[in-house]
């Protein structure tokens, strides 16, 4: 039984849903997607994909909230400060876009967000701006049914969101200012649903922006408007006929966005609400991302590992656990291990027992897309023979996969570039003459064999170690300095194999004289 939760939560949707369903996801892009935007159409994407395996065919829509009020300047966008903080409160359909090729800044980001899904390998049937969705009238009806039930909506709104709610509160819906084209700031006055008008004052100080003062209305049907979040979601989720929605847990908590908008399906629309899903942040290093400080940014992580490898990454968890990302060298390299280990498992067609195994493999494969291993020389290796040689070519003839080793020298390159190359494989060949344990040296040397792998290098170094009474630590260290001049460096058996076997032996016996 596969107990990955993409297959339980399909056997779900199949059960409940029959087998045309469409999904949905959306997010604000309100700016350069960071790791947890990957989510919002990662994990989707992955129960489409197994929906269609099982012969369901999935609708996937992602809608791009840019109606959202410009919050905040993201870090990587500082230079741009002058231009943008006036605009600061305005929806981001609103916003012009700095880079002046989009028609606007939320546009601009949400086709940045297409781009990422394409290097995703992510296909979808359609993504669409929420301005699209307002403007061709699909929210109209929801406004007028939400003013109409305007007591029985705040009363929801109140117990799902544990607030209490001003006695005049009237903002279900947020009008844009017609003086300054602000959102965020304009307070709903007055609902008038004979004229169809929105009557607003915009006097709001919302902390990074404040109102004009301006008064006056808009009508329902120039779509200067959007509802407020808690209503948007449940009416997009109505006119799209969404069956299935996930969100993160910050939506799924007591009070949170998806209790009101389930509660808005059977009581507003005497509906049953679409199977939700709810999935853990994504920490970097335990820490939560940060557009403003810029913590998390997509295209630095895109830097490090290839996207299959993030994509493994992000299945191979549970779906409701935080997943920890860890941009140092050393937890990278597991990674990177893990990946090529779990491929070679799949390839090599291993018989899998073990259920936690089974969920990476699974999430490989969901990953990947295909039964072959994407790698089979390490990083590691790659990493080495490059400080060696710092020449593709002969690193391709030495590990005989030119297409692996095209793939990983741009990210061993930008490794370089970004300096988190590991202390340990900053290393040079530079034979040294030995002063200690000489005769262990030689003996060591002699036993060499050009037939051996790493791990019988490594073992070979504890048997000669032990022989001549030497604390293993103390024999690395002395070998290290024999072949680099320096008493560290990346796993001996690796470096020795990278090296060239017979080299070394050579090397170490006229390093070691007696
Ligand atoms: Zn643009
Ligand atoms: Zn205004």
């Amino acid at each position: 039984m596969n107990t990955h939760w993409v297959s339980k939560l399909a056997d779900k949707i199949v059960k409940e849903r029959g087998l045309k369903v469409t999904i949905a996801s959306g997010i604000t892009t309100s700016g350069p997607p960071h790791l947890g935007t990957v989510c919002e159409f990662l994990y989707p994407w992955a129960l489409v994909r197994e929906l269609k395996r099982r012969n369901v065919e999935p609708y996937f829509i992602f809608v791009g909230d840019i109606m959202d009020a410009f919050d905040s300047i993201p870090l990587t966008l500082k230079k741009y400060s002058k231009i943008l903080r006036e605009h600061l409160g305005k929806p981001l359909c609103g916003v012009p876009d700095p880079y002046e090729c989009h028609e606007s800044y939320g546009d601009h980001f949400l086709d940045e967000t297409k781009k990422i899904m394409e290097m995703f390998n992510v296909e979808l049937n359609e993504i669409v701006g929420s301005n699209t969705l307002y403007r061709k009238g699909l929210y109209d009806s929801y406004l007028k049914l939400f003013i109409k039930k305007l007591s029985e909506v705040k009363r929801i709104l109140e117990e799902t969101s544990l607030r209490k709610l001003p006695e005049k509160w009237k903002d279900i819906v947020l009008p844009i200012c017609g003086e300054c084209g602000k959102i965020a700031t304009t307070r709903v006055v007055e609902l008038d649903i004979e004229k169809e008008r929105i009557y607003y004052v915009c006097d709001k100080d919302v902390g990074y922006t404040k109102g004009c003062g301006h008064k006056g209305y808009v009508t329902i049907g120039s779509h200067n408007w959007k509802l407020a979040w808690r209503l948007d979601w449940p009416s997009r989720q109505d006119f799209l006929n969404v069956d299935v929605e996930g969100a993160g847990v910050d939506h799924h908590t007591r009070g949170g966005s998806w209790d009101t908008a389930v509660a808005i399906h059977r009581k507003i629309f005497g509906k049953e609400p679409p199977i939700g899903f709810k999935y853990g942040f994504i920490l970097i290093h335990g820490r939560k991302m940060s557009k403003s400080k810029g913590l998390g940014a997509l295209d630095y992580v895109l830097s490090l590992v290839p996207p299959e490898i993030l994509k493994y990454f992000l299945f191979k968890g549970d779906l409701e656990e935080n997943k920890n990302f860890k941009d140092d060298a050393a937890s990278l390299l597991r990674l990177y291990e893990e990946f090529k280990h779990i491929g070679l498992i799949i390839e090599q067609k291993e018989k899998v027992k073990d259920i936690a195994l089974a969920k990476k493999v699974y999430a490989y494969l969901l990953a990947v897309g295909k039964t072959k291993a994407e790698l089979h020389i390490s990083f590691a290796d790659v990493l080495v023979l490059y400080q060696l040689y710092k020449n593709w070519d002969i690193i391709e003839k030495k590990l005989g996969r030119p297409e692996e080793v095209k793939k990983l020298s741009k990210y061993v390159e930008n490794w370089i570039k970004l300096s988190i190359v590991p202390r340990e494989y900053l290393i040079e060949f530079k034979p040294t003459p030995v002063t200690k344990y000489v005769e262990a040296v030689r003996d060591f040397a002699e036993k060499l064999s050009s037939e051996m792998r790493d791990i019988d290098i490594h073992n070979l170094v504890y048997e000669v170690a032990k022989k001549h009474s030497i604390q293993p630590k103390e024999f690395f260290k002395t070998l290290y300095v024999a072949l680099l001049g320096q008493p560290y460096g990346p796993r001996l058996g690796r470096l020795i194999v990278a090296l060239g076997v017979e080299k070394v032996k050579n090397t170490l016996l006229s390093m070691a004289r007696t």
